[in-house]
């Protein structure tokens, strides 16, 4: 087991996430897609935190609660007196009840709306630290957490951080709008009866453990339900998360019925595992009303002692109202609690994906990379993606002088970006080391040596919002640097395209920017690895999506891009190659240099193209 660990927590993280008041629950280890059942309660103590700084909404609306109630409680017997009091006929007196009548059902509005306005407040206030929270922690997440065959789904995250988080919601306003009212019901009620009758509370009391049995194991089991059915509504988001950005792969491939047929499975599934939902919570009340039989009861007894003339009429009837107004907070607390196991699953999942251990640490005494030459040096390199799968990379050596350009060839899913990602240390390798002038990587602070080690990839990024947003996007927190930008596009032979958009460097990219041909795109990827100016640049296949005039000019753009640092080029096309000065072949997790020419001689007659992919 381990705690939460928040000690690298994100500098411009809301400052909740520092403070002491930052769970500390422990939690066993969870799996990628992190569904370990914590012992009991722990959800709802794990929610404590979030709910402590709205201490003041909380106790308003409890405070209004309170109000509310007790206007209630001075309703009922006005209301009860009012046909007397037309008989009477005074019409003084009459109007005087009246007028308190008013005031009475004018503050019973007023409360009730407030208190459900100030736990509400409370309630929408915690779902907004837990979401801040929750994505704050997911983004420090390790690569691996995304990645490969366990990942988790991207659209299972945004299920979880959006509506499980407004389920979350739902369930604290739930509990916060019941435990006080109910609880003050069912002590007045309570004091009421034992005034009353002792014996006969004590009576009504023996139904109260049985009733408390049954919510108890009708809970667990809609908590069950409950879970089955979060999970099923979560693979219908992440299902749709991941076929509407393939759309065009779709309709090209004229799949849609297949398509249809996959979200008609899901959807019925989930359609089941809700139908199981609904009808347990319709079930569980009725259970509940078993609690009426104890009133029968009550109702038995009491014949029985009037027969034997030891009771008088009116403290039975009394003592009857009393036991039906009492019942009514029992159910409410009863119906809080199935709130609570029916949102359990939603806090769990949610709150799950803030607890994990990173591979990836950055040190205490990391130290800031400075300036530095560019020498890279990978010593022993072993790394492999699981522990039952076979290493990637096996006992690699690279040297890579400073300024030196050089290639890496070999074929498809030999591990040449899985190298990348090493010198990103988005992943640690298991054996040896990566040094850059010298200094081991896992020494240096992760944003310096990320500032220091840029990646210019074959899918490129684009993210909602303008090009210099684009360009510039480093810097979005820190204010971007427009003469930086539009001298990044200018090398990156973008500046033309994008001066002939409707507002040019404030034009908006669009749904991750499908308005832009493959080579635009990969000019504006080059133009921010221009705006980041990297010691070390990695050009993971960089050019192997475009055709051959977008080629030309996004060549050009990453000649300007190369010049005066150490480049890993990861390349695809042999003119790629020839652009450098050292090639490696990546093969079976071993390196081997090979020259130019012997890589023309190897690669002669055997492919009709320029491809080098083998
Ligand atoms: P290349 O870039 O040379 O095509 P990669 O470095 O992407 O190859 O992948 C190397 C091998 O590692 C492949 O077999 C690939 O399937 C596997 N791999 C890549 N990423 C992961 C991951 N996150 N989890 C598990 N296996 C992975
Ligand atoms: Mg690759």
């Amino acid at each position: 087991t381990y705690t939460y660990n928040t000690s690298n927590a994100n500098p411009f993280s809301v400052s909740f996430c520092k403070s002491s008041s930052t769970p500390t629950t422990t939690a066993t280890a969870t799996s990628p897609n992190g569904r370990p059942p914590p012992t009991k309660f722990t959800s709802l103590v794990s929610l404590k935190p979030y709910l402590q700084s709205d201490w003041r909404p909380i106790l308003s609306g409890w405070v209004c609660s309170a109000v509310s109630v007790y206007s209630l409680s001075k309703i009922v017997p006005l209301v009860g007196k009012f046909p007397s009091l037309l008989t009477t006929a005074n019409p003084m007196h009459l109007r005087k009840e009246g007028l308190v009548l008013g005031v009475l059902v004018l503050v019973r509005i007023i409360a009730s709306y407030l208190q459900q306005a100030f736990l509400w407040e409370a309630a929408l206030n915690c779902v907004y630290k837990i979401r801040v929270y929750v994505f704050n922690r997911v983004l420090q997440r390790d690569l691996g957490f995304f990645e490969g065959e366990k990942g988790v789904l991207p659209g299972d995250i945004a299920y979880r951080i959006t509506a499980e988080a407004s389920d979350v919601g739902d369930t604290v306003y739930s509990l916060l709008d019941t435990i006080v009212p109910s609880t003050l019901q069912f002590a007045a009620m309570a004091t009421q009866m034992v005034i009353t009758s002792p014996t006969f509370s004590l009576i009504s009391a023996l139904a109260i453990p049985s009733m408390a049995f049954i919510t108890g194991y009708l809970g667990e089991k809609l908590r069950e339900i409950s879970n089955e059915a979060h999970l099923s509504i979560a693979a219908l988001s992440a299902y749709l998360n991941e076929v509407f950005p393939s759309i065009l792969f779709v309709k090209a491939n004229n799949t849609e019925s297949c398509e249809i047929v996959k979200f008609q499975s899901i959807a019925s599934t989930q359609l089941s595992a809700y139908l199981r939902k609904k009808k347990m919570k319709a079930f569980i009340p009725h259970i509940v009303q078993i609690m009426y039989f104890g009133l029968l009861f009550a109702f038995g007894v009491a014949s029985l002692v009037i027969s034997r003339g030891s009771f008088n009429c009116s403290a039975i009837f009394s003592f009857i109202t009393s036991l039906v107004l009492l019942m009514q907070p029992i159910q409410g607390v009863g119906k809080a609690y199935n709130e609570l196991k029916e949102g359990e699953p939603a806090i769990e999942r949610l709150l799950n994906l803030t607890m994990f251990k990173s591979q990836v640490i950055e040190k205490p005494d990391a130290v800031e990379l400075g300036p530095v030459t560019g020498e890279v040096k990978f010593c022993g390199v072993s790394f492999k993606y699981g522990d039952d799968i076979p290493f990637v990379l096996d006992g690699l050596n690279l040297h890579i002088k400073a300024g030196e350009t050089i290639a890496l060839v070999g074929p498809s899913g030999g591990g040449k970006t899985t190298l990348a990602k090493l010198l990103l240390r988005l992943y640690d390798p298991l054996f040896g080391s990566i040094l850059i002038d010298g200094i081991d990587i896992r020494n240096v602070r992760l944003e310096s040596l990320r500032r220091h080690v840029g990646l210019v990839s074959q899918d490129t990024t684009l993210f909602a919002g303008t090009i210099s947003e684009n360009i510039g996007y480093r810097d979005l927190m820190t204010g971007i640097d427009m003469r930086k930008v539009e001298l990044a596009a200018q090398t990156a032979n973008a500046d033309e395209f994008i001066k002939n958009l409707p507002e040019q460097f404030e034009t908006n990219v669009g749904p991750r920017g499908s308005n832009f041909s493959g080579g635009q795109k990969q000019r504006l990827a080059i133009a921010r690895a221009q705006y980041q100016n990297p010691s070390i640049l990695i050009l993971d296949e960089a050019t192997s999506a475009l055709d051959s005039r977008s080629e030309l000019l996004v060549r050009q753009a990453l000649q300007h891009l190369m010049q005066n640092r150490t480049v890993l080029v990861i390349a695809h096309r042999l003119e790629t190659v020839l652009m450098t000065e050292r090639v490696f072949l990546l093969n079976d997790g071993k390196l081997r240099e090979v020259s130019h020419s012997s890589l023309m001689d190897e690669l002669h007659g055997s492919l009709s193209s320029t491809e080098l992919v083998i």
